[in-house]
């Protein structure tokens, strides 16, 4: 019954082109034309153009005016352009005779405002540069790493041990209850008033279906049954890939939250939700998320934003 469109960054237009990744002839080719674009990704920031009509895109750099740093294929689009990553230090200037105002910003920030093509090449980049600039050394012996040419894999010199970009699944699930109100709980460490639905990671040797239930019970003491997948985006802050899911509550259960994790969490109906939204006594997570999508389909529909659009990146 449920599915989930438009995920701000579960989008793309940009071919990966996988079986380019270790074809150096075409990858030293690709940088060598003036035509293809380079992300450069700082620290999870890359330099975003805001024009005075607030669109919003990428500003990217030639080959020749990247900054060091590991570089990565991100892929090519219809008209032949192709599109690397580099984690470096971002280009000090904006370009000039450039319209608006260019700074960098965050993925989580800007996100939801990018066309598909830049959210899907802000995504794919800030993942890669996240892990390149974790993984720099080999686990096994503590060699420093090498690149291989399409920056999707590193390989060790010394034992030749392959080594692949981590992404770490987690759950995030909007529970009902026998009335289709929805379970809301407010985390610990988030400011003040917001809430969202209920989140978690997968732990090893478990499936999603399963942490699902573990994770309500063990924040909110509630038993979940019905438990379905609604939809998925990656959320490369640092490495995770949210498994969105439905589930349902049983009657007769009370809330009993840990008060750790999870500070509050409570039933709302629709017009309990609006009514709160509307008196700004909650905030919901901001449209990048898709917390935000899978709360707004149970609704039925857009809900007003409240929530500050200062997103600084937590760390999580
Ligand atoms: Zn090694």
């Amino acid at each position: 019954m449920t599915s989930l469109e438009s995920l701000a960054l579960a989008r793309g237009t940009v071919d990966r082109v996988t079986h380019r990744r270790n074809n150096t002839q075409w990858l030293d080719a690709a940088w060598a034309d003036p035509r293809t674009r380079v992300l450069v990704v700082s620290d999870g920031r890359a330099l975003v153009r805001f024009d005075d009509d607030e669109h919003v895109e990428l500003v990217f750099s030639a080959p020749a005016e990247a900054p060091a740093g590991v570089r990565f294929l991100l892929g090519q689009d219809a008209d032949g352009v192709v599109y690397f990553g580099v984690s470096g230090d971002l280009p000090a200037a904006a370009p000039a005779a450039a319209a608006g105002t260019v700074r960098a910003a965050w993925l989580r920030e800007v996100g939801a405002m990018l066309g598909d093509r830049d959210a899907g090449l802000f995504t794919h980049a800030v993942a890669l540069a996240n892990w390149h600039d974790t993984h720099t050394h080999c686990p096994l012996d503590g060699t420093p790493t090498i690149p291989d040419p399409g920056g999707h894999s590193t390989r060790c010199p010394v034992d030749g041990t392959e080594h692949f970009p981590r992404t770490d699944p987690a759950v995030i699930m909007l529970v009902t209850d026998p009335d289709d109100r929805c379970l809301l709980a407010r985390n610990a460490a988030w400011p003040g008033r917001r809430v969202s639905i209920l989140a978690g990671f997968v732990e090893p040797g478990e499936s999603a279906e399963q942490a699902v239930i573990r994770e309500v019970a063990e924040e909110t003491q509630i038993k979940v049954t019905n438990v379905r997948y609604v939809g998925s985006q990656p959320w490369p802050m640092p490495r995770s890939l949210m498994l969105g899911f439905r589930a349902e509550a049983p009657a007769g259960q009370a809330i009993a939250v840990d008060r750790e994790e999870i500070a509050e969490a409570h039933w709302f109906s629709r017009d309990e939700l609006l009514a709160a939204i509307q008196a700004r006594e909650i905030a919901l997570p901001p449209p990048v998320s898709i917390a935000r999508h899978i709360i707004e389909d149970w609704f039925g529909g857009p809900l007003p934003s409240t929530w500050p659009e200062t997103l600084a990146p937590r760390p999580s």
